[in-house]
């Protein structure tokens, strides 16, 4: 499968190619065909799988008609509305938006709340084909007459699940209301809780219906670990691991925006070049947070559920959930963070005994069991949990037995590790650079 025989133009084609990609995703394959035919869409697709690029291309092709480089704004009316739930992941659509209208004179923009407002006015009177946006920020930018949506032909809605979460869904249901009835209705989300099949049943005309993973089943390419730790041991066993593994690169979760912060602060004490972002940072210093992440200046990036939603950082290999989530679907998202576009991506839980519930959730959720670990004497005085398949038990004796003895298990200082950590430690190596990398 190619990008050539999708139908999309050789501009289009031009623009992916400078952009690296060299075949089309799961997602891009079976959705690019459908979008190209004007039909309404409903795609079961998290962050990784190429989602973003799937609507993004057949809506600049659809649009190309309408290109022109006049300076009139009458001229570029907005016709397509991209709605997403955070800043971050409507500013990184419109980065692959521009990305790929860079050979083409169709003008995109990006609207978001927490930053001034007057920029994002002066694009939108002078005219924008392409409108991504927050929703909330979108409302006060039509209260106060910067854009008109009655010319919309196409509307994404990017993440709804994640939009019903925050408490949007009033607020879409104000933006439909402004929308022309007759358009394009793609809707995108991970998950499909009975709410967003309600909002599917009144968006949607007879929508094709793609899907890449099952639902709440978790990525296959990434490898899924938990430790049992006790809370106070967390922070001592994620430096380890970061350390021991020559972790360069880990995402990590904690539940609260002070959690966020200590743990950051902590783990840049011992050494190790953290930062974290939260709702209550700035958008500028979340900004130059992702930027140092991706860059490699700080190596660990301490993020909340809400902050974390829609980062898009290319070949994550490691994401941490310092504490589980709350809500077991979370999980989902956390971990979707890694293993995209089919690279390997490895997703650690620290599980303190309060959290051995919330992993069985989890569990029962991603249909797939999480086998539960302990590193290098650093678990739990708690029994794990009782175990459901032989494969399991034996780790669980095994974890014990480690316990027991711990000055067999001590490593590197204190002699070879035990043959069960050998092999979890070799899980968490750094991913092997390939030649052209290296040179
Ligand atoms: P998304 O699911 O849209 O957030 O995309 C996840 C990541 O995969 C992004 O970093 C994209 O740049 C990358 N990506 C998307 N499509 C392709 C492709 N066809 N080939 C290689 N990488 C891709």
């Amino acid at each position: 499968m190619s990008f050539a025989t999708l139908g999309l133009s050789a501009e289009l084609q031009r623009a992916i190619s400078d952009r690296g990609y060299c075949e089309p995703t799961p997602i891009q394959a079976q959705a690019i065909p459908v979008v190209l035919e004007g039909r309404d869409m409903m795609a079961g697709a998290q962050t990784g799988t190429g989602k973003t690029a799937s609507f993004v291309l057949p809506i600049l092709e659809r649009l190309s008609p309408h290109a022109n480089t006049s300076v009139s704004p009458a001229r570029h009316p907005t016709r397509a509305l991209i709605l997403a739930p955070t800043r971050e992941l409507a500013a990184q659509i419109e980065e692959e938006v521009r990305a790929f209208a860079r050979h083409s004179a169709l003008r995109s923009t990006v609207v978001f709340g927490g930053v001034s407002i007057n920029m994002q006015i002066k694009a939108l009177r002078d005219g924008v084909e392409i409108l991504v946006a927050t929703p909330g920020r979108l409302l006060d930018h039509v209260q106060s007459r910067n854009v008109n949506l009655s010319g919309v032909e196409v509307l994404v809605l990017d993440e709804a699940d994640r939009m019903l979460d925050m408490g949007f869904m009033p607020d879409i249901r104000r933006i439909l209301a402004l929308l022309p009835a007759q358009r394009q209705n793609l809707l995108f989300s991970a998950t499909f809780p009975e709410e967003i099949k309600k909002l599917a049943a009144t968006l949607l005309r007879l929508p094709a219906v793609v899907q890449v993973a099952r639902p709440n089943t978790a990525s296959e390419t990434v490898t899924q670990v938990a430790y049992a730790v006790d809370q106070d041991r967390k922070r001592a066993l994620l430096a380890s691991l970061v350390r021991e593994g020559d972790w360069q690169q880990v995402l990590v979760f904690t539940r609260t925006k002070q959690g966020a912060n200590r743990l950051a602060q902590q783990l840049a004490r011992e050494g190790i070049a953290s930062s974290a972002i939260h709702g209550d940072k700035l958008q500028s210093a979340r900004t130059q947070a992702l930027e140092e992440f991706k860059t490699g200046t700080i190596r660990v990036l301490v993020a909340t559920d809400i902050a974390a939603r829609g980062l898009d950082i290319d070949q994550l290999p490691y994401v941490v959930n310092y504490e589980l989530p709350n809500v077991p679907e979370d999980y989902v998202h956390r971990i979707g963070r890694t293993g995209r576009a089919g690279a390997s991506g490895h997703a650690v839980s620290l599980v303190s005994p309060e959290e051995r519930k919330m992993l069985a959730d989890i569990s029962r959720l991603i249909k797939l069991e999480i086998p539960l670990e302990t590193f290098r004497g650093m678990g739990t005085d708690e029994p794990p949990l009782p175990a459901r398949s032989p494969a399991h038990t034996a780790r669980v004796s095994e974890a014990r037995v480690s316990e027991a003895r711990p000055s067999r298990t001590r490593t590197p200082a204190g002699g070879a590790p035990a043959p069960r950590e050998r092999q979890v430690a070799a899980l968490f190596l750094p991913p092997r650079r390939t030649e052209s990398e290296l040179t």
